[in-house]
């Protein structure tokens, strides 16, 4: 009897979940998969060998990646950062000068629900003025690093108008503007361009 034997490679599913898949370009579901070596006879795998990687796998195109391909943002996390950042954003610059100022806490909450949160009241942003965003730094520094210049300055005025509505802009309150402005990755010069031009058509 001849006997056929050999060495193949057997993927194994350890897991799974939504991930962005750079070569189909969407967030898509995954498959994390274990690749083992195995012997095998009569091309059935009979003995495990050594395990030659671990992998996730599109679900929708089959391309493989290793395991960093999970620290890419999906879509949906995108989207989610953008209110994240504005929550941030807005307790700031409040928290710079009047938190209690009816007009601007409205203008905050009209801001959040403008980047999607539309469940966002005058209830959770006094839960954000009590207990800051964890990281708030880094959530409005990752939603500035996906939005192109003009989303940025459209962000920025968003926050300036926030101040604006309690009255002319305070030191502090100019100061928590031009943080946020650098956490968007803008410079001061552009912070300022962007500040000066919100104060200008306000005034109209
Ligand atoms: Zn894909």
């Amino acid at each position: 009897m001849l006997l056929i034997f050999g060495l193949s490679v057997f993927f194994r599913t350890v897991g799974q979940g939504d991930f962005h898949c750079p070569n189909c370009g969407g967030d898509r579901h995954y498959r994390q998969r274990v690749a083992r070596r195995w012997f095998t006879l009569f091309f059935v795998p009979v003995i495990p060998l050594n395990r030659v990687g671990e992998v996730i796998e599109c679900a929708t195109c089959r391309t493989r990646f290793n395991l960093d391909v999970l620290r890419l943002p999906t879509a949906q996390q995108m989207a989610a950062a953008l209110p994240m950042a504005m929550r941030a954003a807005a307790a700031e610059v409040l928290t710079a000068g009047d938190p209690s100022g009816s007009a601007a806490r409205a203008r905050a909450v009209e801001a959040v629900r403008g980047y999607g949160l539309a469940d966002y009241d005058d209830e959770m942003l006094a839960a954000d003025l009590e207990q800051p965003t964890d990281g708030a730094a880094e959530v409005i520094a990752q939603a500035g690093a996906q939005l192109t210049t003009e989303a940025r300055e459209w962000f920025l005025a968003q926050v300036v108008r926030i101040a604006l509505a309690g009255g002319a802009i305070g030191n502090g309150e100019r100061q928590a503007l031009h943080t946020v402005a650098g956490r968007l990755g803008m410079t001061p010069a552009h912070a300022v361009g962007v500040i000066s031009t919100t104060e200008g058509a306000a005034r109209e």
